[in-house]
């Protein structure tokens, strides 16, 4: 019998192979049972087939034309480059001239010819082939330099192939049912593509629990454990695989006991999870009558149905960047108008936040041809580089501002260190009405509300300032953890130091909310703590009364609300923001937790 036949699966690897058990971090919860599907992104595999006489000629030719199509490409990228500015700028551009030299009459476009001509092969193999002989041939030199140009002549070679196969970047197409994707790294990009019907759950070698990989493995409902060392040795695609995201672990080839004791382990969680949906439409209220807001923080739009299924009031933060994902281009105005309009028209009143273009640090987005730099998380990223490109950030407030019309829109803005950025800001978005008016086209009235996240300390402790240039602060506890302890949100090696209850982050969490309370702006949290029951009492008794999270947790965090005192939570939160070490705070927050049952 196929072991996971009641998880609908195909049929895993024949040969039996030994029990392997690895541990990690378990940063989505939920039990896995699944078939292997390892996401080796450095690989691309196409298919191999021999080519009659006569068609070698248009193979030729269909090659030209792919080499063509890749040096259009990158002359954008080029010209993306131009806009740039700095050393980073530079790097680029030389990267992007030696692709051009090698699109054009180089070793690689001989190579492939001749391949096609003399082997007479298809032109996608033929390129496989040339760029893993060139690639062997850089990495034996004994040059730092020339080797670490090998995952740039393997980019190119995949450009090349999608180009043939004319297929766009999808790396997840052939996937098992119920597949358990493996891999050394996802990007937020390549978990953006994974379909929740057909992948079971994930683990990652690198990778921190508040990494956006993490946070959309929650928000898709995927069982995930990253940070597992030693994960890609030795383990097949078509092998079974167990991923308990509870416990952060991930067990190859289980025995046949285990893989029953965890069939149960996964029903009693699913019955859980559906024992919760009763309380979809019961208010999230407290004991003692205190009325908190939930809300949903959405990362594609396909996520809505989810929202609506969990009850949720609103979308507290779309995350726009990742409309910009995993294409070449950039989305026109119209492409996101079209997009806002129907989630705002399927939220049915409700209000949405768009949160505007937030690439940079771990999200990246292909068709802004925005390079690195030397500290991603601390460089040209989210406000700062839509500010820096004032066509992109038009373009997103006249889609947000035209959808309006249709229902009630806020406008929050990400990475905000300054009131400078926000009269900027307020500049740009005057600049985008009056166009709008001047056209006739319907908008709101009054206009959306123009919020500010606070997730850099400097903006919480300016959080007062800030106040006069904001309708409303969003608190972004991710950010803001990572930026005030200096911890890299998605590095795995530090992951253990990353701690929203360190005093210093709830000081900052604190002086903001009570900053926004005093300008009478209404205030969120909209961080990953906002959906981990841990935290309610915390939060809520330090006078937030809207939380915005992941669909999924939403059912977990009512269930706490609805269990707790609100009065009793905000005489825990006084005593615990008089202490100065986090241990005792985790005692004070935990036992509070316990003893409210
Ligand atoms: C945050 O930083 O807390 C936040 C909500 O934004 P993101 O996770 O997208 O950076
Ligand atoms: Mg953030």
């Amino acid at each position: 019998m196929n072991p996971i036949d009641d998880t609908g699966t195909a049929a895993p690897n024949a040969r039996a192979a030994s029990e392997l058990v690895f541990d990690g971090m378990g940063v989505s919860r939920g039990i896995a049972i699944g078939i292997i599907y390892r996401h080796d992104s450095e690989t691309v595999t196409v298919r191999e087939y021999k080519l009659p006489v006569s068609r070698i000629e248009a193979e030729k030719l269909r090659f030209a034309e792919a080499a063509e199509r890749a040096a259009r490409q990158v002359a954008q990228l080029q010209a993306k480059a131009e806009g740039l500015e700095g050393a980073a700028a530079e790097e680029l551009g030389y990267l992007l001239d030696a692709y051009q030299q090698m699109l054009h009459g180089s070793r690689l476009i001989r190579g492939v010819h001749k391949r096609i001509e003399i082997d007479r092969i298809n032109a996608e193999a033929a390129v496989q082939h040339e760029i893993d002989q060139i690639a062997r041939g850089f990495e034996a030199m004994e040059d730092s330099y020339l080797s670490a140009r090998v995952a740039d002549i393997r980019d190119l070679g995949r450009r090349l192939i999608r180009n043939l196969t004319g297929a766009p970047y999808r790396p997840f197409q052939v996937l098992p049912k119920n597949a358990i994707i493996l891999a050394e790294e996802l990007t937020p990009a390549d978990t953006a593509l994974l379909d929740p019907r057909q992948v079971a759950g994930i683990a990652t070698v690198l990778g921190g629990a508040e990494s956006h990989t993490a946070i959309m493995a929650r928000s898709l409902g995927l069982p995930a454990v990253l940070g597992v060392a030693g994960l890609m040795k030795g383990v097949r695609s078509g092998d079974v695989a167990i991923i308990d995201g509870r416990q952060g672990r991930v067990i190859i080839n289980p025995s046949a006991e285990l893989l029953e004791d965890y069939r149960k382990r996964r029903a009693d969680f699913l019955r859980g999870r559906r024992a919760l949906t009763r309380l979809k439409d019961l208010p999230a209220v407290t004991r003692d009558g205190g009325r908190i807001l939930l809300q949903a923080n959405v990362e594609l739009p396909g996520e809505v149905e989810s929202v609506l299924a969990a009850g949720a009031e609103g979308i507290g933060l779309l995350r726009s960047e990742f409309l910009y994902m995993n294409r070449d281009d950039i989305p026109s105005e119209e492409e996101q108008f079209v997009i806002i309009k129907e989630l705002v028209c399927r939220m049915a009143g409700r209000p949405v936040t768009i949160r505007t273009l937030d690439v940079g640090g771990d999200k990246l987005a292909r068709g802004l041809g925005i390079q690195t730099g030397p500290n991603p998380s601390l460089g040209l990223r989210a406000v700062r580089l839509c500010l820096a490109r004032p066509e992109l950030f038009e373009a997103q407030f006249s889609a947000c501002l035209r959808a309006s019309a249709f229902g009630p829109i806020k406008i929050l803005i990400p990475m905000v260190a300054t009131v400078e950025e926000m009269r900027a800001v307020h500049e740009v978005m005057d600049r985008v009405v009056q166009r709008l008016k001047r056209k006739g086209v319907p908008m709101s009235d009054p206009l959306p509300p123009l919020g500010v996240m606070i997730e850099v300390p400097g903006a919480a402790l300016a959080a007062d300032a800030l106040a006069w240039h904001a309708d409303f602060f969003a608190i972004g506890t991710n950010d803001l953890t990572q930026y005030t302890l200096a911890i890299d949100r998605a590095d795995e090696t530090v992951a253990h130091l990353y701690n929203p209850l360190h005093p210093a982050v709830l000081r900052l969490i604190q002086f903001s909310a009570e900053a926004a309370l005093r300008a009478r702006i209404p205030v969120c949290v909209c961080g990953e703590v906002a959906g981990d029951p841990r935290f309610t009492a915390l939060l809520t008794g330090l006078g937030i009364r809207d939380l915005s999270m992941s669909a999924t947790n939403i059912p977990v965090v009512k269930q706490r609300i609805r269990s707790m005192d609100l009065v009793a939570a905000t005489r825990r939160a006084r005593v615990i923001m008089d202490q100065s070490d986090s241990a005792k705070i985790a005692q004070l927050l935990d036992g509070f937790n316990e003893s409210e049952g």
